[in-house]
């Protein structure tokens, strides 16, 4: 069970990452994939490995450490933790339905958080610091998501929630897709409100073209996959 959800992590982040012909996501990805393990009070996220100047592309399974929840300490592991973890924590706390929780950078959202208008009508956290380090932060965005599938942080990026790591990165993928698409025509005339608002509901996965098995067969056509380790 924790090594399926290992690879799923490693499947999300390597999907994630641009430009990699996989997603509509174009420009450089970093950020990071958590799954909460059954019966709830851990989660498995990817360590600090930014610091070592690597992409989701290249993390692998010694990459993930495993998080309490309530005091934030690496109960498996080696990799140094994310301040950033406060987020998947601050979510997990909020939202029992919540079982995966994917923070990443995507341009085009992260170009309309700046603005006034809503994004699909999604809620949005600002601290009045750039990053969410601080556990009270961490708290008071999970209190922020509601119940909608994702919120933005402005200037910074986007959290995306969600029950399985299939659903959270689907949703993942279609906010950025739908960010791209509001900021062209926003550039041909007024949008709608009604457009803006549109709804706060996951987009369900279909068969074809944002599922976690259509993304799996992408990785292997392009020598990406996560096959599990062998010992
Ligand atoms: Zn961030």
């Amino acid at each position: 069970m924790t090594a399926e959800i290992k690879q799923q992590i490693l499947v999300a982040s390597r999907v994630l990452y641009a430009p990699n012909g996989i997603t509509d996501i174009q420009e450089g990805f970093s950020g990071h994939v958590s799954y909460r393990i059954p019966p709830g009070d851990k989660y498995i996220v990817t360590g600090h490995t930014h610091v070592e100047g690597r992409s989701t592309l290249d993390i692998g399974y010694d990459d993930l450490v495993t998080v309490d929840i309530k005091t934030g300490a690496r109960v498996n592991g080696t990799m140094p933790l994310l301040g950033e973890n406060v987020i998947h924590s601050g979510v997990y706390k909020a939202r029992p339905d919540v079982n995966c929780v994917i923070h990443v950078h995507p341009f085009w959202s992260t170009v309309l958080s700046l603005v006034e208008k809503p994004v699909l009508g999604l809620p949005v956290f600002f601290s009045g610091k750039s990053q969410v380090e601080s556990e009270a932060d961490g708290d008071a965005l999970g209190k922020a998501l509601g119940e909608s599938f994702a919120l933005l942080i402005p200037g910074h990026g986007v959290v995306v929630a969600a029950d399985t790591i299939e659903q959270a990165l689907v949703s993942t993928v279609f906010l950025e897709t739908q960010s791209k698409k509001l900021y062209h025509a926003s550039l041909m005339g007024e949008i709608p409100d009604e457009y803006l608002k549109l709804n706060t509901k996951s987009p369900k996965a279909t068969k074809e073209g944002d599922s976690m098995l259509w993304y799996i067969r992408s990785l292997k056509e392009r020598g990406l996959f996560p096959e599990l380790p062998t010992s």
